[in-house]
């Protein structure tokens, strides 16, 4: 699926509005991921100088993932950005270049589950860890 086709898709769904096609087989609902309080136990909950939305340059993007990189809800964090299509921002230490083609993945039809694995499988055990 090409990064345009992806983009598409997304477009075409109301802001906060989780994608249709994703298959939550094994893993978290969206509305699970839709709830707060798995964000209040990130490791940038209360941390206003987590560089959520900054641009993704490479100082911000280091910064954001330090953080990432030892949070206990990375899994859900990067399961709400691709479930909810978030366009900007450092989720789950993914930044939107690296999540584009976790949403294209997952618009070819690999469930959500397999994506997650995929992802994090080559990072620390704290963010493989589910919320
Ligand atoms: S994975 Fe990163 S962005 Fe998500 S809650 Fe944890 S520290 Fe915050």
């Amino acid at each position: 699926m090409t990064r345009r086709a992806v983009t598409t898709r997304v477009q075409q769904r109301d802001y906060g509005t989780p994608l249709q096609h994703v298959d939550h087989t094994g893993t978290y609902t969206a509305a699970q991921l839709d709830e707060q309080g798995w964000k209040l136990r990130g490791a940038c909950a209360g941390r206003p100088e987590h560089p959520w939305f900054d641009r993704a340059n490479g100082t911000e993007t280091h910064h954001a993932r330090r953080f990432c990189g030892g949070c206990p809800v990375a899994r859900m964090c990067l399961a709400a950005a691709l479930v909810f299509a978030e366009e900007y921002g450092t989720w789950g230490g993914h930044t939107p270049t690296d999540r584009q083609p976790l949403a294209a993945q997952l618009l070819a039809g690999i469930p959500l589950r397999a994506v997650l694995d995929h992802a994090l499988a080559g990072d620390d055990t704290a963010r493989k860890r589910s919320a």
